[in-house]
């Protein structure tokens, strides 16, 4: 009864005769299915059967061997890379996703994190959302093309890739760039990181990721000489430490806007009501009130206005008897794009007004320029967006997080984040537990990226 009801909500907004014939949404599903329950795990798993058994599909539904090429970094850590060919009119269509996941373990979850379940209208599974789902429509989405003998007008590629979870040496995008460049070399990509905004069961816009910001993580360090907790003295390394950390709990680094930002705010005046709606008209003219209004009002909006660092780590002291020798402390921060790390650490550096405490980069930093704001593509996309969803808005994003669209940017090759997929809100579930993506949200998503891909194809 409740997923009537939800089947029926859901198709008073959709547009008649817009998911895809049985036997595709069943292929769609299978391979989904076969997705999560392929333990990929970012630490434990291995990518390489889930790479192994796309070929599979790929080769069983006539795709040639020469087309396919499944290797990466190490045996364990295999892409799968598939091209299906057009007459070359214009530089190829990439279409990315990662088959790595975020760790799940079973007795955190409701149910087996690995076993596709429907249950109340929504799939759970590790990777419902992030991201076997959109990796089951490319796939699903290929070999439907191949079956309507769709002639191309650019190559399409899909690549399905290693360790997007935490990056590292194994990292499938990375690898291909630097040892298989040729099979991935596209004029376009789109990917993971946007969504479709779902809020109380209703579609309120279709999120198209342009930018992202960068993350660079900090190490705070303070070092005393030391001595017996006896004979305390004012000059403590945690306390030096503490204060610091105390200035940073404060501190806002100053709002700021750039193309995708603004365009966000424009967007969002269309979508928002009341109070809100007048703090995005103001913000979008420029209004430093209105931007700080609207940072207030939800951390997601406060972090595509500016740069955010947080103190996540802790450690300190050798004894409890003693005055600490060392107090040190992480702080991730995730950098706007036209922000420089150098910026940021000196910014931390007047903050702390302490040169007791020395800050240092940790690790590398992941960089990756905005992709351009690409009005021919937006509207392409809001076409194929608005004969599903009449009426939805298309809204150009910066989200506060990495993807492997940084690699790829840093390669030349525009990324974005485009995926028609409407989750909820306010309880996304990404990388935690119960990990959902509603059942009907992935069956529109796969006709939104087949008309997509079909439209950016033919032109
Ligand atoms: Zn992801």
């Amino acid at each position: 009864m409740r997923l009537a009801v939800v089947v029926l909500l859901a198709c008073a907004v959709l547009r008649a005769g817009s998911l895809a014939p049985e036997a595709d949404r069943q292929l769609a599903h299978d391979i989904y299915k076969e997705l999560i329950e392929i333990k990929t795990g970012y630490t434990t798993g291995a990518t390489t059967p889930a790479a192994e058994a796309m070929a599979e599909r790929l080769r069983n539904a006539g795709f040639p061997d020469a087309d396919i090429f499944v290797g990466g970094a190490i045996p364990s850590k295999a892409n799968l890379v598939v091209r299906y060919h057009g007459n070359g009119a214009e530089k190829p269509l990439l279409l990315l996703a990662h088959t790595d996941v975020v760790e799940a373990k079973p007795e955190d979850w409701s149910m087996d994190p690995f076993i596709l379940h429907e249950q109340d209208g929504y799939f759970y599974g590790r990777g419902a959302f992030d991201d076997k789902a959109q990796a089951a429509l490319w796939i699903a989405n290929l070999i439907r093309l191949r079956q309507a003998n769709f002639h191309p007008t650019r190559d399409i590629i899909v690549a399905l890739t290693a360790d997007e979870e935490g990056g590292g040496p194994y990292n499938g995008v990375a690898w291909l760039l630097k040892n298989r460049p040729e099979l991935i070399q596209a004029g376009l990509c789109l990917n993971e990181g946007g969504w479709g905004e779902l809020v109380n069961g209703k579609r309120l816009a279709n999120d198209i990721e342009v930018a992202e910001k960068y993350v660079v993580n900090f190490r705070l360090e303070v070092h005393n000489k030391g001595g017996h907790s006896s004979l305390p003295v004012a000059d403590n390394a945690i306390y030096h430490l503490a204060a610091a950390l105390d200035r940073l709990a404060h501190f806002g680094f100053p709002l700021q806007t750039n193309d995708v930002t603004r365009a966000w705010l424009k967007q969002m005046e269309g979508i928002q009501t009341g109070a809100m709606r007048d703090s995005f008209a103001h913000a979008a003219g420029g209004s430093e009130a209105a931007l700080e209004q609207i940072a207030a009002a939800a951390p997601m909006w406060n972090a595509m206005l500016r740069t955010t660092c947080v103190a996540t780590q802790l450690e300190g002291g050798h004894a409890r008897n003693a005055l600490p020798q060392l107090a040190a402390a992480k702080v991730n921060c995730r950098i706007l794009p036209e922000e420089t790390i150098e910026h940021v650490q000196q910014t931390l550096g007047k903050l702390f007004n302490d040169d007791q405490v020395a800050i240092s980069v940790s690790g590398e930093a992941s960089y990756g320029p905005a992709s351009p704001l690409n009005p021919a593509l937006l509207n392409v996309i809001h076409q194929v967006t608005d004969s599903i969803w009449p009426g939805m808005p298309v809204v150009p994003i910066m989200v506060p997080y990495a993807t492997d669209g940084k690699y790829l940017r840093s390669a030349g090759i525009p990324t974005y984040g485009v995926q028609g997929l409407f989750v909820d809100q306010n309880d996304s579930r990404m990388h935690g537990r119960d990990e959902r993506m509603p059942v009907q949200s992935f069956y529109e998503a796969e006709t939104f990226l087949y008309d997509l891909v079909k439209k950016l194809s033919s032109q």
